[in-house]
């Protein structure tokens, strides 16, 4: 399986080690297999039995066959042990007699990043192997939050890496922050960029298609890499855990076997549903797919419209790892419905406009398949206390998914079985969801929250975020965006 660009159809092909390895394609497109393996019936009855390291290590085998079976399951053995993600990988809750949570916030970091950022570091340990490299890959990550923490304690003490991490100032909860700033390693490094998350990502897009940078770095041993959600190590691990709920669902007999479910997930970069679209393109039983967004609801405008405008304002919400303008994993979307040529031509009015519409044939295929909803502030908060009320804790981001699933099936009167994305511990959002619960709550920050929320809900608080104030802060640097290639080379000590 060989993987080609997003924007170019006829660049040359890249094995999946390369891809990994490489991150971005040369023209700027994003990596995208050749072809979709198939996933049958009988496929998913085996895979039921199996274990979920079992079944991502298939999952990555069908897409990365320049890696082993044997290599990927010991990968997968380790990423999704019992140790480090306490109570299972991806789990299911159930909230309501036609609707299941997929909790995927059980790893270290207490968010869904972690499902990729757990094995992704050693895909990409790998790939350098398989690739003949000898540079030592430098990883460079633009956070709205979660991603941040989860790349660093996925890359941490890594071989042959070295990681740094920016994020907004004033984008990021204290826990963020604080699970950043606290981070360990000797190859770590972390620093807060003034603006909001795209210009922290315009920055490291830059540095990655700046040649001179590029050149200085190769001639002291280093070469860029990303962990961002646009790297293909990221995606195609997302792609187990819907073929591993729908086992589940299977099992535990709320759906037979070929029955369709329906995915709601929070969406920021679109990878996450994304992922869920693959795992329908190979065979999986899906109908629709529900695109939750919050108050910055530019891809429910999308899906209902057809034009993706970035060109409004920016708002700061409780669920700020959806509190994103592009969300660059729709590029992947755009190359399997429209082809390359006008994928590519998408992306340059993007570019030049900040606006692009797409052909009718594509809108047509996206709403064959897709339905836009998003939640406010309110309805968020509305959410989190009503679903409380019934039994189920979830966090800000969780809450947008529940109330969009809620939106699509009032609206659409569609049935199927629902599964709805959890991507955070509702302690990573504490005070948020505190306040949603009791009105009158007030706290200084999220930390405080923790203990509190602990008491109203009996909910467990997890090991990393309790322990987070005795853990020594490592990391305060705020810098402009402008100053960020600076920042990098002086990081490395490059003149
Ligand atoms: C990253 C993130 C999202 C958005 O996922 P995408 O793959 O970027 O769409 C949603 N919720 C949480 C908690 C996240 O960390």
């Amino acid at each position: 399986m060989n993987y080609r660009s997003t924007r170019n159809i006829n660049q040359d092909a890249v094995s999946a080690a390369q891809a990994i390895k490489q991150g971005l394609c040369n023209d700027g497109g994003l990596f995208m297999p050749e072809s979709i393996p198939a996933l049958t019936l009988d496929d998913v009855k085996a895979l039921s039995t199996k274990s979920y390291a079992e079944r991502a290590a298939y999952i990555l085998s069908l897409f990365l066959t320049d890696y082993t079976y044997e290599e990927l399951l010991a990968d997968c053995s380790e990423a999704y042990s019992d140790k480090r993600f306490k109570g299972g990988a991806a789990p299911l809750a159930t909230l309501n007699d036609n609707t299941s949570v997929l909790e995927l916030w059980h790893g270290p970091t207490s968010a869904f990043k972690d499902m990729a950022l757990q094995i992704m570091p050693r895909l990409l340990s790998r790939a350098l192997t398989k690739t003949g490299e000898e540079r030592t890959a430098f990883i460079l990550v633009a956070t709205s939050g979660d991603t941040g923490k989860a790349a660093l304690e996925g890359y941490c003490d890594v071989d042959k890496v070295k990681i740094t991490v920016f994020y907004p100032v004033d984008g990021v909860s204290r826990v963020q922050k604080l699970q950043m700033a606290t981070q360990k390693g000797g190859n770590v490094f972390v620093c807060a960029v003034k603006g909001n998350f795209d210009d922290a990502q315009n920055g490291v897009k830059k540095i990655f298609s700046d040649k001179t940078m590029a050149q200085k770095l190769d001639a002291n041993g280093y070469f860029l890499s990303s962990a961002n959600s646009i790297n293909w190590g990221r995606l195609a691990p997302q792609i187990a855990y819907y073929v591993s709920a729908y086992c589940d669902l299977v099992a535990e007999g709320k759906i037979a076997l070929g029955d369709k479910m329906n995915v709601c997930v929070p969406t920021g970069n679109f990878g996450n549903i994304f992922a869920a679209y693959i795992a329908k393109r190979m065979g999986l039983p899906v109908n629709k797919f529900v695109c939750a967004s919050n108050k910055n609801n530019i891809l429910t405008t999308f899906l209902n419209e057809g034009t993706y405008d970035r060109n409004r304002d920016f708002y700061t919400t409780m669920s700020p790892s959806m509190d994103i303008l592009i969300s660059s994993n729709l590029e992947r979307l755009l190359y399997l419905l429209g082809g390359s040529e006008r994928t590519a031509a998408y992306m340059k009015d993007l570019t030049e406009k900040g606006v692009y519409t797409v052909d009718a044939d594509i809108k047509a295929k996206l709403d064959a398949e897709f339905a836009g909803y998003y939640a406010d502030e309110a309805e968020c908060a509305e959410t989190i206390k009503t679903t409380f009320a019934d039994g189920y804790l979830c966090d800000t981001h969780t809450a947008v998914a529940v109330c969009a699933a809620k939106k699509y099936q009032e609206e659409s009167g569609d049935d199927t079985y629902m599964v709805v994305a959890s991507t955070a511990s509702p302690y990573k959002f504490a005070a948020d969801v505190y306040k949603s619960i009791k009105d009158d709550a007030d706290f200084a920050d999220d930390y405080e929250a923790l203990p509190c929320l602990n008491e109203l809900s009996g909910v467990e608080i997890p090991e990393g975020l309790a322990t987070l104030l005795s853990k020594e802060v490592r990391f305060e640097k705020v810098i402009e965006a402008d100053a960020m290639p600076e920042e990098v080379l002086s990081e490395l000590g490059i003149q």
